[in-house]
């Protein structure tokens, strides 16, 4: 793997109205994500699976308003985030480069869908 820049989040925001988180990083990137397709990505053992346990979550996957409702953000040491959602869930946690890597800002959503 190639070495990875360390960033750190220097504020969070969370947009009520179009649904969406937004990070603010420490290299001035602002970063941008859909709430449905963070819950959807939710890296816990129940969503995602663990060892030979498939996870609930699929790209089917039907979500509730409330399970698609970042109420806050959890933070986690220095590496991770965890999105309390509205139904109560908040073990998911998504490490600061996770979240670089699924950014859905225009810049980064441009790029990936050039890449398919
Ligand atoms: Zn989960
Ligand atoms: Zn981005």
């Amino acid at each position: 793997m190639p070495a990875q820049e360390i960033v750190n989040p220097i504020g969070v925001e969370l947009d009520e109205t179009g649904r969406r988180m937004r990070i603010r990083w420490d290299d001035g990137h602002l970063g941008e994500w859909n709430w449905q397709s963070l819950r959807r990505a939710c890296p816990c053992a129940l969503c995602a699976g663990e060892g030979n346990l498939p996870g609930v979550v699929t790209l089917e996957t039907y979500f509730n308003p409330q399970q698609t409702t970042v109420e806050r953000v959890k933070w986690i040491g220095r590496y991770a985030l965890a999105p309390i959602w509205a139904d109560g869930h908040d073990t998911g946690l998504f490490t600061y480069l996770k979240l670089r890597a699924m950014c859905e800002c225009d810049e980064h959503a441009a790029a990936s869908s050039a890449d398919r």
